[in-house]
């Protein structure tokens, strides 16, 4: 046992410093294959004055800090690299206030995102950022990857929700950003650099979040075609029909082929492509609007389509989707997952260019995902443990995210940078925007304890 962090353990109620093997197992990864490392200790506070404690006690002794939501980053955002302190927000896990008449809820980071969702539904509220992990993740991990989801395609995504942060410091300095109204202009917007942050600025202990009125009702249509670039085309056509869908979400067939295996489903079997579109809103207006969006995919190519109307009948179409991460896990190959995001009219463009990938290297590339918003989870399929397709996949990432900056597109659309992008963070952004990052590190967290050895790189 580490002697400094036993004084550390001293100072604090019995049970929040955990050094149990256990505990430095479960916290040395998340849902990223390609790393793990052990802490030195587990943290498990229960309030915001404890993690000022542990803070600044960890930057006077220059400790490293990694916070860890839930664990299910897909970029090993939460691994903590250079050992040291994990601090675990899973006991901070209480709703604090649901208010109907300032439309806002206040919770803690360690609330289960569709834990969170159900509850301000009771109250006829409504929480859209989805991502599709979400009955696993941590309203705090959403925060700090700013994730998105099917739904955010209308909706925006976890950004466009944050009202006000509590965040403490490298430092241990409590600060109380933002607050519970819908608008405000006082100062810079500083919530916004804790959103997406990865756990390097401060650690996000309470959110104000913005709710809006649950729509009372929703249609999906679920639209078989001949190929993704046909279903690409397609998103196009209902995007110009002026009809705002709250998600188009995009499934190639191996993909499709991985789900139904593993739900038993054969929904579109002889599809080489999936579509489901959702509307929400007013019941009438809603069952009229599905129609036409039912008229613009036939028009367009659509093979087979089904439509689904309320709630039982629209989750039974997603219940597929939710199963795609997990279908292509239990295929036996490694899938190197990436969620790049294209300018939406590279698209099509786009389809064709993994198509020709794949052709040329003889492996698959699955992809899914966010189309309505050019977010496109592509994922890599290698034999597990073979040298010379990983060798592959290094070249297959790189030519796909050298095509997708040269189009303006992104490396990652809501997953992070982490670990699994990391080798990838230079070619991804400018030389000033890597000193902007460097700046507010320095200013933030000056002795670099917050996850380090991540992309910002201070010492
Ligand atoms: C099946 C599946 C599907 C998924 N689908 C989507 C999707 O559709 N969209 C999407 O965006 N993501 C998706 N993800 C990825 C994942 O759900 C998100 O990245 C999610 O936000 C991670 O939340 P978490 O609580 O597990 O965070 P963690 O993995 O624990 O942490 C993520 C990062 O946030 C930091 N962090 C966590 N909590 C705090 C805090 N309180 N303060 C400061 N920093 C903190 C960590 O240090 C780390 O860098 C999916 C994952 C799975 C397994």
């Amino acid at each position: 046992m580490n002697p400094i962090l036993n004084k550390l353990k001293i100072s604090l109620p019995e049970g929040v410093i955990s050094f149990s093997p256990e505990d430095l197992e479960r916290c040395s990864h998340d849902k990223y294959i390609g790393a793990s490392n052990p802490p030195q200790a587990v943290a498990f506070p229960s309030d915001t004055q404890q993690i000022a404690t542990i803070l600044q006690f960890a930057n006077t002794h220059q400790i490293p800090v990694t916070p860890r939501g839930a664990g299910v980053g897909y970029c090993g955002g939460a691994t903590p690299v250079r050992n040291g302190i994990v601090l675990s927000l899973e006991r901070m896990n209480q709703i604090l206030e649901i208010s109907s008449e300032d439309f806002i809820v206040i919770t803690q980071p360690g609330v289960i995102t569709a834990q969170l969702q159900a509850e301000v539904e009771k109250k006829g509220l409504f929480y859209p950022p989805d991502p599709a992990g979400r009955a696993e993740s941590s309203i705090g991990g959403n925060i700090s990857t700013n994730a998105g989801g099917p739904r955010c395609l209308k909706y925006g995504v976890t950004r466009d929700y944050i009202l006000g942060l509590t965040v403490v410091l490298a430092d241990g300095t409590i600060c109380y950003l933002g607050g519970r109204t819908h608008k405000n202009k006082t100062g810079f917007d500083l919530c916004r650099f804790f959103v997406g942050a990865e756990g390097m600025l401060g650690i996000v202990t309470e959110a104000i979040l913005k709710l809006i009125p649950l729509p009372p009702f929703r249609a999906c249509l679920s639209a078989g075609f001949l190929s993704m670039t046909d279903a690409a085309k397609a998103i196009r056509s209902v995007f110009r029909s002026g009809l705002l869908p709250s998600a188009m979400e995009l499934a190639d067939k191996f993909t499709l082929q991985a789900a139904w295996k593993r739900t038993g489903s054969d929904i579109f079997k002889d599809s080489g492509a999936h579509l489901i579109l959702e509307l929400d809103g007013q019941e009438q207006s809603v069952c009229a609007e599905i129609l036409q969006a039912h008229e613009h995919l036939l028009r367009a190519g659509a093979r087979s389509l089904q439509i689904a109307r309320g709630n039982n009948e629209c989750e039974n179409i997603w219940a597929i989707r939710r199963e795609f991460s997990y279908g292509l896990r239990d295929t036996g190959l490694k899938k190197i997952n990436h969620d790049i995001v294209i300018p939406r009219g590279k698209l099509e463009e786009y389809f064709e260019f993994t198509d020709s990938l794949q052709q040329k290297y003889g492996i698959p590339i699955a992809c899914f995902g966010h189309a309505g918003d050019g977010n496109i989870h592509t994922n890599i399929m290698i034999k597990p443990d073979n040298q010379q397709q990983t060798e592959i996949s290094r070249e297959l990432t790189q030519a796909i995210f050298q095509q997708v900056l040269n189009w303006g597109g992104k490396i990652t659309g809501e997953h992070g940078i982490g670990l699994s992008k990391l080798p990838w963070w230079e070619l991804a952004t400018t030389p000033e925007e890597r000193l902007l990052h460097q700046r507010i590190k320095k200013a933030l967290d000056p002795q670099n304890i917050l996850n380090p050895g991540k992309f910002i790189q201070n010492d």
